[in-house]
């Protein structure tokens, strides 16, 4: 794809290019433009503490508005990201717009933290951190209150491993989060080894949690097993209270999912929390109150 990309027409080596990849090369030419026209945004998904259902973070999610083919999932068009180079200043904007939604809320004394998905090319470009430390800066955002999320996948590479990128990461300040948990490699001595903050079990297991005893297994080992490690244990995919109030007998720490909110566009975040907390985060002059 790559290469018949940069050439400008179809490589010779390609025997056939069937009609996906045509699609994914006329998307990936088209995913330039829609960075530069701002079809490329961001929802927020709230994340709540498991005990007392406070908000104690949003998880950032990237969406592409494509003007003909409606909303393009993020499934669909990350991995074309990085494989047309696009991934970082991909990247780069949604942490920009992650970065400027936390800092309105400081500027209310309201202290929510933001979590932004990593993919595994992400760590492997050499300016990340400074990057990472620029946007910081820029947005006067203190480390403590952005989450990193990244997957079992990206950490096991050798590259990474040795490149030290996650301790880097960990000196800013920030929370190293480990996403979709149990669904990739990860050893116990590398979650030992690695400084990560946090486990997101898997929705594929919390989504069966209800019906299955099996997965509701799976999510009380995880939930032992991030304690017992000293990490804080997070689930997403939580879409009922059966789920959920077997997640916090578990002593799960933070729960998200369908039940709490789906991911929401800005504007409806603030409604969201202004019905639940009864700040209204986003008027000016409003009476503040500390969440
Ligand atoms: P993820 O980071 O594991 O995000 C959670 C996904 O689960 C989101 O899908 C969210 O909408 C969905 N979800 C949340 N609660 C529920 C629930 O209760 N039930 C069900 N069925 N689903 C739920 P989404 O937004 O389609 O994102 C899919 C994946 O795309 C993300 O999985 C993440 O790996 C990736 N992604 C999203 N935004 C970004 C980004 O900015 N950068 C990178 N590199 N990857 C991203
Ligand atoms: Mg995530
Ligand atoms: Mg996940
Ligand atoms: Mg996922």
């Amino acid at each position: 794809l790559l290469a018949a990309h940069s050439s400008g027409g179809v490589a010779t080596y390609h025997p056939v290019l069937d009609q996906q990849s045509l699609r994914r090369l006329q998307l990936g030419t088209e995913l330039e433009t829609a960075m530069a026209e701002e079809q490329i945004t961001v929802v927020f998904q709230p994340i709540v503490d498991a005990r007392t259902a406070d908000i104690v973070s949003v998880e950032t999610l990237v969406r592409w508005a494509h003007p003909r083919y409606g909303d393009i999932p993020p499934d669909d068009f990350i991995s074309l990201a990085e494989q047309i180079g696009r991934i970082g200043p991909l990247t780069d904007h949604v942490l920009d717009r992650a970065l400027d939604r936390c800092r309105r809320w400081l500027d209310q004394d309201i202290a929510i933290s933001v979590a932004v998905n990593l993919s595994a090319r992400c760590l492997s470009e050499p300016d990340l951190v400074a990057r990472v430390r620029g946007a910081l800066r820029h947005h006067g955002v203190p480390g403590e209150l952005l989450t990193l999320e990244l997957t079992e996948g990206s950490v096991v590479d050798d590259t990474v491993r040795n490149s030290n990128v996650l301790g880097e990461l960990h000196a800013l300040g920030l929370r190293l989060s480990m996403d979709d948990f149990g669904t990739g490699y990860s050893s116990l001595s590398q979650l030992r080894q690695l400084p990560i903050d946090e486990l997101k079990i898997d929705k594929s297991f919390v989504l069966g949690m209800s019906t299955s005893q099996n997965e509701s297994f799976i999510a009380r080992s995880i939930v032992e097993l991030a304690h017992n490690l000293g990490l804080r244990v997070v689930a997403e995919g939580v879409e009922d209270e059966v789920t959920r109030d077997l997640l916090a007998q578990m002593g799960c720490d933070k729960l998200q999912g369908f039940l709490v909110s789906r991911p929401l566009p800005e504007d409806r975040l603030e409604g969201w929390l202004l019905a639940r907390t009864g700040v209204r985060s986003a008027a000016p002059g409003a009476r503040h109150r500390r969440l």
